[in-house]
C-alpha cells in the first residue's frame, strides 16, 4: 500500500487552496466558521461534477439498452432502513476521550494508542468503545412520536430496491437489467476528513443490476463485465491507471450479504484509499423488502414459466471521491519560459471550461468585435467557453492553465486585417498554431474528443 509523502500532504493543502481561490470547492457554511464534513461546489466545481455525471449517465444509462434511470426521494419510510439493516447495524465504533471529549473512530486509531486506551490529541484516557449509528435521524411532519421518524438516506441503493416492482410494472424489462441513480447521501461520519474524501453529505452514482441466479457462470461474467466498465469509466475521466488498484475484499471484511466484493482504490495524496466498489448483494435486499413490506418483489420468467427473486450486483461510485481523484490527478507543475507554471491537466471531456477566447488587446474595438463573434459561435457549440480581455496574454494563459482550460483562442490583427485565422494555444505543451476561421470549429471538435 502506498504511503502519503510529505510533499503529497502539501499537495492536499495546495488543492484545497486552489479549489477555493478559483471557485471549485468551498468549505460549507464558511462565513459561520464552517460545518464539518460539508462542502459547497462553486461554478467550476459544479461544472466539473456535472461533466463527470454526464459521462457516467451516458455510459451506464443512455448508452445501454438494459438500464433504467430513477431519482428517488431522499426521505424514505423508516421501515426501509429497518429492512435494509441500517437501523440495527449501520454503525462505526466510537471512542471518546474522558479528558478533552474528542471523539475518534476506534478502528482508525493508532494500534499502540488504542491498546493503551490513550487519546491521540491530549494523551487522556479513552472510554469504552460504543457503536455509533451513522444515519441522520429526522422528524417528518408535526408529530413527535416514533412513527414520524425518518432518516436522511445513507446510500442511494435502497431508493432503487423499493422501486423494483414499479420498474417491472411500468417498463416490463427482461432479466438481466439494471436501475441507476445519481443522488445525495448522508452519513454522520465520526471523523470527516481529507477534504471531500470523507464528508457527511456527499453524492453517489449507483447501479443495482439484477440477474437470474440460476446461471452462476453468467452471474460471474456479469460481475466481471460491470467491473471492467467501472475501470473504463475511470480511464475516460483521464485517471492515471498506475494509481488505480483492484482489491478483492476478503470474506472477513465483506458486508454479511455480499458474496463477492471488489473495491477500486486510488492513490490519493494522503494514501491509497477506496474510490469505488462493486458487490454481489445476492437476493438480500429484495428478500428483506418483500418480508418487511409484504409486497412480492419476485420476477416471473416468461420463458421458463418460473417465479424467483433476482440476485443483484451493485457497482457503486462516490462522486466526490471521483472529483478529488480527478483534481489530484490533474494537478501539474512545470517550468515554462523560466517560470514555474501550475496547470490542471483535465481531459477535455471533464474540463469545466473547454475554450477561452482572447482579443489580443483590450482597447481595440475591431479586435473585441471579432473576438466576441468567435466567442459566440464557439459558445453555441461547446457551452463552457470563456471570454477574457483582462491583462496581458501571458497572464490570461496562466489563469486558464490553473483552471485546466485545454485550448485558448487568440484573435489578433492578422485575424482581422489579413484573414489569417486565429492562434490556438495548447494547455499541456504551451505550443501555439494558426488555424483558419473556417476550420476552427472542426479543429476544436476533433481535439475535444
Ligand atoms: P469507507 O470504508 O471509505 O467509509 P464505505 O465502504 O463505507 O467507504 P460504501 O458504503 O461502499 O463506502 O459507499 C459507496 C461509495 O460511496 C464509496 O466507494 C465512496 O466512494 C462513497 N462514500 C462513502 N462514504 C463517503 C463519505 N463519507 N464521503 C464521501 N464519499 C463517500
Amino acid at each position: 500500500m502506498s504511503k502519503p509523502e510529505s510533499n503529497q500532504e502539501s499537495l492536499m493543502e495546495t488543492l484545497i487552496g486552489l479549489s477555493k481561490r478559483r471557485g471549485f470547492i468551498f468549505q460549507g457554511s464558511e462565513i459561520y466558521g464552517g460545518l464539518a464534513g460539508t462542502w459547497d461546489y462553486g461554478p467550476l466545481g459544479v461544472a466539473l461534477k456535472n461533466n463527470v455525471k454526464k459521462i457516467w449517465w451516458q455510459r451506464f444509462v443512455d448508452g445501454r439498452e438494459d438500464m433504467y434511470g430513477v431519482d428517488a426521494a431522499i426521505l424514505m419510510n423508516q421501515r426501509t432502513w429497518e429492512a435494509s439493516g441500517h437501523v440495527a447495524g449501520f454503525s462505526d465504533p466510537l471512542v471518546e476521550c474522558k479528558k478533552c471529549h474528542h471523539r475518534f473512530r476506534a478502528d482508525q486509531l493508532d494500534p499502540e494508542l488504542a491498546a493503551a486506551k490513550k487519546c491521540p490529541d491530549c494523551g487522556g484516557a479513552l472510554g469504552d468503545v460504543k457503536q455509533f449509528n451513522m444515519m441522520f435521524k429526522t422528524q417528518i411532519g408535526a408529530g413527535e412520536d416514533s412513527a414520524a421518524v425518518s432518516y436522511l438516506r445513507p446510500e442511494t441503493a435502497q431508493g432503487m430496491f423499493v422501486n423494483f416492482k414499479n420498474i417491472l410494472d411500468s417498463q416490463h424489462p427482461k432479466l438481466p437489467f439494471g436501475m441507476a441513480q445519481i443522488g445525495k447521501a448522508f452519513r454522520n461520519e465520526i471523523a470527516p476528513r481529507d477534504f471531500i474524501f470523507r464528508a457527511r453529505e456527499f453524492e453517489q452514482m449507483e447501479i443495482e443490476y439484477f440477474v437470474d441466479p440460476r446461471d452462476e457462470k453468467k452471474v460471474n461474467e456479469t460481475f466481471d463485465a460491470l467491473f471492467e466498465e467501472q475501470q473504463k469509466f475511470l480511464t475516460v475521466l483521464g485517471l492515471d491507471p498506475k494509481k488505480i488498484h483492484k482489491i478483492e475484499v476478503p470474506a472477513s471484511d465483506r458486508a454479511h450479504y455480499s458474496k463477492r466484493s471488489v473495491d477500486t482504490e486510488y492513490d490519493f495524496p494522503f494514501g491509497q484509499k477506496e474510490l469505488l466498489g462493486i458487490a454481489y448483494r445476492t437476493d438480500f435486499d429484495l428478500k428483506a423488502h418483500t418480508t418487511m413490506s409484504g409486497v412480492d418483489l419476485s420476477y416471473f420468467d416468461e420463458e421458463t414459466k418460473t417465479r424467483f427473486i433476482p440476485h443483484c450486483i451493485e457497482p457503486t461510485f462516490g462522486l466526490d471521491r471521483l472529483i478529488l481523484a480527478v483534481l489530484s490527478n490533474a494537478y501539474t507543475e512545470d517550468d515554462m519560459g523560466g517560470e514555474k507554471r501550475v496547470f490542471m491537466k483535465f481531459a477535455p471531456a471533464v474540463a469545466p471550461v473547454k475554450i477561452a477566447v482572447f482579443p489580443l488587446l483590450k482597447n481595440k474595438p475591431e479586435l473585441i468585435k471579432k473576438a466576441r463573434e468567435i466567442y459566440a459561435s464557439l459558445k453555441k457549440e461547446f457551452g463552457a467557453v470563456e471570454f477574457d480581455d483582462n491583462g496581458n496574454i501571458g497572464k490570461r494563459y496562466r489563469r486558464q492553465d490553473e483552471i485546466g482550460t485545454p485550448f485558448c483562442v487568440t484573435i489578433d490583427f492578422d485575424t482581422i486585417e489579413k484573414g489569417e485565422g486565429v492562434t490556438i494555444r495548447h494547455r499541456d505543451t504551451g505550443t501555439q498554431e494558426r488555424v483558419s476561421e473556417a476550420n476552427l470549429l472542426d479543429f476544436l471538435t476533433k481535439k475535444m474528443s
